[in-house]
């Protein structure tokens, strides 16, 4: 059976693409290891030629991928657009890899003894994405892996599969030789068969915990090296200082871009001292306004969830806050909600004065929720954040250098803001979190990602005249 994929909005139908069978993926591996005894040769400048040649051709068809990302994932134009520029960031930066891999050396570590470290590819390496970023997630991964040598089979979102395609038919028209990028399609089972394979040496994957958490041990029973990163929950802190347009509408921004599903969603302000009472109602206005549509429309300001599964998830979380007595700021406006278009459209919700131990501050709901917790002070705001089980990014809002210096040196997230509502490192520095946000040490792109798909080995050597 093939996967059907629909225009989230419309609910069209857009393409399909095959599940792989068991014997398919060992084809497929089989493939990508043949591929990796030549590929692992040809020079690195050599490899990254083809790579500036990828960066190039993406750039050409920048306007096609952030169509086929706003279609299949529901999300506007503009935000599909960022997320193709933020992935071909990474190309880029996966173009350094001459320097990035060079090792280490040091003559005369005893007595006429020299050491070196070399930096080598690992294999075929695994990449298995989510559904919210079908274009920059894959991106984050492969062109670091095979610009490091290594070849690579991925395994996108069976939600948003179209995407990686126009990817690798990108990466074909480059020439890169056969077998060095591979795509498959399937679900769960798909993604396991190709974390057990014996073929494939590394595993990078990216979606919810409990999924991260599941691949990280499949891998480590394997013993297959391994970097998942999970879900959040991000706490977004406004100090009284801050309450204006500038912080509004970061939060709106961070809160609802998206619909609510980026791992970077700052879904909980934490308000201190008066600010969520000048705030809030600041923020309802400016979520009232939001114009709700087909993400691929022009002026479309957010698009639907991804399916009637989420939708139905994120009512309910909502119906339960309202029937423990959750405080709904709802703006007249708002119940113009939702298009009359068959896609999964939630309209935003804001709940003010939330339980900061209640689910809908600390669940990840994944959806246009917003939760405002009062705290007294920056030292309890601080406090309600980091009893999360998440740390993947914080923000501080704030005119205070002292504030945000305390901010930034006792929160326990991987990325940290500072009067930014989405704090995505760009691709030359590390992107990940701390506690159930990531399973594994090294995280996605920057040099983690470098370390990751490479092995080092050290030479030790005396030449005895
Ligand atoms: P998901 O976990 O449902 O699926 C992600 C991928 O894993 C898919 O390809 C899916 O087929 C596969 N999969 C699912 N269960 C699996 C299992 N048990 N073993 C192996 N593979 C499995 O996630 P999603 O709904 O597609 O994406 C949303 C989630 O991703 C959110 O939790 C979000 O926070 C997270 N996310 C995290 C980051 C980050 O950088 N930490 C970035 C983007 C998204």
């Amino acid at each position: 059976m093939p996967l059907e994929v629909t225009d989230k909005a419309t609910g069209a139908p857009i393409g399909s693409v095959p599940v792989a069978r068991a014997d398919e993926i060992a084809q497929v591996v089989a493939r990508a290891s043949q591929a990796f005894a030549g590929w692992s040769e040809v020079p690195v400048a050599e490899r990254v030629r083809l790579l500036f040649r990828y960066a190039d051709a993406l750039e050409q068809r920048r306007e096609d991928l952030a169509l086929s990302v706003s279609r299949e994932n529901g999300k506007t134009l503009t935000d599909a657009r960022a997320e193709v520029r933020r992935g071909i960031e990474a190309v880029e930066f996966a173009c350094g890899m001459p320097s990035l891999m060079m090792g280490d050396a040091l003559p005369d570590v005893a007595r006429g003894v020299d050491c070196v470290s070399m930096r080598y590819p690992l294999g075929v390496c695994a990449g298995i994405t989510p559904f919210n970023f079908p274009a920059m997630i894959p991106l984050w991964m492969f062109p670091i892996a095979v610009a490091a040598g290594n070849t690579f089979v991925l395994k996108p979102s069976p939600q948003t599969p179209l995407t990686s395609e126009l990817l690798f038919e990108t990466a074909r028209e480059c020439r890169l030789p056969d077998g060095v990028l591979n795509v498959i399609h399937g679900e769960r089972e798909t993604a396991e068969a190709l974390i057990e394979h014996p073929g494939v040496a590394a595993v990078s994957f990216v979606g919810s915990s409990a999924a991260a958490r599941a691949v990280q041990e499949r891998a480590v029973r394997a013993h297959k090296r391994v970097q998942a990163l999970g879900g959040a929950k991000n706490y977004l802190i406004v100090m009284p200082d801050a309450v204006n347009a500038t912080t509004r509408d970061a939060v709106v921004g961070s809160a609802f871009g998206g619909a609510g599903q980026r791992c970077l969603a700052g879904s909980v302000v934490v308000a201190v001292g008066d600010a969520g009472d000048r705030l809030a109602p600041m923020l309802v206005d400016a979520v009232s306004r939001l114009r709700l549509g087909r993400g691929s429309d022009e002026g479309v300001e957010m698009g639907p969830v991804v399916s009637d599964d989420a939708l139905a998830r994120i009512n309910g979380y909502v119906e339960r806050a309202l029937a423990s007595g959750a405080v709904a700021l709802r703006h007249p406006e708002r119940s113009r909600g939702a298009p009359d278009l068959p896609g999964a459209f939630v309209p935003p919700i804001i709940f003010d004065r939330v339980d900061p131990e209640s689910e809908l501050a600390r669940d990840e709901i994944f959806g246009p929720v917003l939760a405002i917790v009062r705290a007294s002070s920056l030292d309890e705001a601080i406090g309600i954040a980091n009893r999360s089980r998440y740390g993947n990014a914080s923000s501080i809002f704030t005119r205070d250098g002292s504030a945000a210096r305390e901010f930034a040196a006792r929160i326990a997230v991987g990325m940290v803001g500072v009067n930014i509502g989405v704090a995505a490192p760009m691709a030359f520095f590390p992107f990940g979190g701390v506690k159930d946000s990531i399973f594994g040490d090294l995280r996605c792109h920057g040099k983690d990602a470098v370390a990751f798909y490479t092995q080092q080995r050290v030479v030790v050597s005396r030449w005895p005249s």
